[in-house]
C-alpha cells in the first residue's frame, strides 16, 4: 500500500499519526516510511516540507522528504539521539507550516497567475520552481515569441490581482473518467489516470498533485518581477503572498531613503537620478580637462631642471602624483618633442607602480631595453616603452642605468 497524502484531501492539516512502514539508509542517513503523511515531498517544483516526527517520547527532525515511484513517501529523518523508530511503531508529525503556508501561497499564485497570462496571450504555463526568495515559471507563447512588453505584463499582474479579490472557493478532487472528460481543463494533464483536479473559483481548472490555499484571496498580493527569454521560452519571476508584501516593503524603504537623499518625490527618483549621471559624467570629463591641463603646465619646469648627462642627452626623472597613464602619456609626448631628452615617469597607483620611459625622436636609446634590464614588467618600442613593479627596486635602478644606455 502506497503512503496516503493526507495532504490531499486536507492541505491546511499541519498534524498526523501514523505508522512506520520502511526504513532505509543511504548517504544522506536515516529514511523512514509511513503509511501516511502530511508532509509534502518535493515535486512540481515545490520544496518539499519539513518538520518534526514523535515517538516514544522522543523527537526527530524531518530534513527532507521524498516520493519513490511507487508511490511510498520517505521521510529524511535526524534524531535527536540515536533510536530511530522501528517498523510499525506509531509516530506523531508536524510540518513547518509558516515553511508549507509560504509554499501554498506561491503555487496556488501560480495557478492564477498562469490562468491570466493564458486568457490574456493565450500562452502555456510549465515548469513552476519556487525559490528561496522569489519564484519562477516558463511560458510557451504563441508564434514562438520570448518577450511580453511591460503593458501586457501589468495586464496579466492586475488581471490576476483581481481573480484573487474575486475569493473563488478552491476544490481539489479526483472526478471519476466519465466526468474527468467533460472538464474544461486549462492544459492537458501529465499524468493518464487517477487524476486530481483544481478548481479555482470555477474559471480556473487544472490537474494538479500540489497543496492548495483554500480561498483565492489567501494568496494575497501577485506580483511580476521580471520576464526574460530562457531556452526557447518566457521565463517569468513572481512573487506572491507575504513574500510580495516583504518585497514591497523593501523596495519602498529603498525608494524612499533615495527620495529624501534626493529631496524628490519617489515616482521621480529614476529622473533625478539620471540627471545626476548626467552631471557626473560632465563633472568627471571637466576634472580630467583640468589635470591633463596641470601635468603639461609642468613641462616647462622639467625641461628647465633637466640634468644633463656626459654626453649631452638631457635626464628628466620624475615621480608624478595621483596622475592617470593618459596624462603621463601626454606629458611624456610634450617632453620628447624637445631634443635630445630622455624622459623618466613614474607613478604609484595601489602600491604598484607603473613606470614610463620615452626619448627624442633624435636619439637612439633603447627604452625598452631599459625597462627590461630594471627587472620590471613591460617593454614597448625602443622611443616609448611601459612597466610596472611591486616595489621602488627598478624605479631606482632607472636612474642609475639610464646614463650607460
Ligand atoms: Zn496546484
Amino acid at each position: 500500500m502506497m503512503t496516503k497524502r493526507l495532504y490531499y484531501s486536507d492541505s491546511w492539516k499541519k498534524t498526523f499519526s501514523a505508522l512506520v512502514t520502511g526504513l532505509k539508509r543511504d548517504e544522506k542517513g536515516d529514511w523512514i516510511c509511513l503509511d501516511q503523511t502530511v508532509f509534502y515531498p518535493e515535486g512540481g517544483g515545490q520544496p518539499c516540507d519539513t518538520g518534526i516526527l514523535a515517538y516514544d517520547g522522543k523527537t526527530a527532525r524531518v530534513k527532507d522528504v521524498q516520493a519513490d515511484e511507487d508511490g511510498f513517501i520517505w521521510h529524511l529523518t535526524e534524531p535527536q539521539n540515536d533510536r530511530l523508530p522501528g517498523i510499525g511503531e506509531t509516530v506523531t508529525g508536524e510540518i513547518d507550516w509558516a515553511r508549507r503556508y509560504d509554499f501554498m501561497q506561491q503555487h496556488t499564485g501560480e495557478h492564477i497567475l498562469a490562468n491570466s497570462l493564458f486568457e490574456l496571450t493565450g500562452g502555456f504555463t510549465h515548469g513552476l520552481y519556487i525559490g528561496q526568495n522569489d519564484a519562477s515559471i516558463d511560458v510557451t507563447l504563441k508564434d514562438g515569441k520570448t518577450h511580453l512588453d511591460q503593458d501586457t505584463l501589468s495586464r496579466i499582474e492586475e488581471l490576476a490581482n483581481r481573480h484573487v479579490r474575486e475569493d473563488g472557493a478552491i476544490v481539489c478532487r479526483f472526478p471519476e473518467p466519465e466526468e474527468f472528460e467533460t472538464l474544461p481543463l486549462r492544459k492537458a494533464p501529465t499524468v493518464a489516470e487517477n487524476i486530481r483536479v483544481c478548481d479555482i473559483g470555477g474559471y480556473e481548472m487544472v490537474a494538479c498533485a500540489g497543496t492548495h490555499l483554500s480561498h483565492a484571496s489567501q494568496v494575497g498580493l501577485i506580483k511580476i518581477l521580471s520576464a526574460q527569454p530562457a531556452r526557447g521560452k518566457l521565463r517569468l519571476f513572481f512573487l506572491c503572498g507575504q513574500r510580495a508584501v516583504d518585497h514591497y516593503r523593501k523596495i519602498y524603504t529603498a525608494i524612499s531613503r533615495s527620495s529624501a537623499l534626493l529631496s524628490s518625490k519617489e515616482e521621480e527618483v529614476p529622473d533625478r537620478v539620471a540627471d545626476l549621471q548626467k552631471q557626473l559624467h560632465n563633472t568627471k570629463s571637466e576634472l580630467a580637462a583640468l589635470r591633463r591641463k596641470n601635468t603639461l603646465a609642468r613641462v616647462p619646469d622639467l625641461l628647465r631642471d633637466a640634468q644633463t648627462l656626459p654626453d649631452g642627452r638631457r635626464l628628466i626623472a620624475c615621480e608624478l602624483e595621483e596622475t592617470e597613464f593618459s596624462d603621463m602619456e601626454a606629458l611624456a609626448g610634450a617632453l620628447v618633442k624637445e631634443s635630445r631628452v630622455l624622459v623618466l615617469l613614474c607613478v604609484k597607483k595601489e602600491g604598484r607602480r607603473n613606470l614610463l620611459f620615452a626619448r627624442s625622436a633624435d636619439l637612439d636609446t633603447n627604452m625598452s631595453d631599459l625597462i627590461k634590464a630594471t627587472g620590471a614588467k613591460g617593454g614597448g618600442r625602443p622611443e616609448f616603452a611601459r612597466g610596472a613593479a611591486d616595489d621602488a627596486l627598478p624605479w631606482e635602478a632607472a636612474k642609475v642605468m639610464v646614463p650607460h644606455f
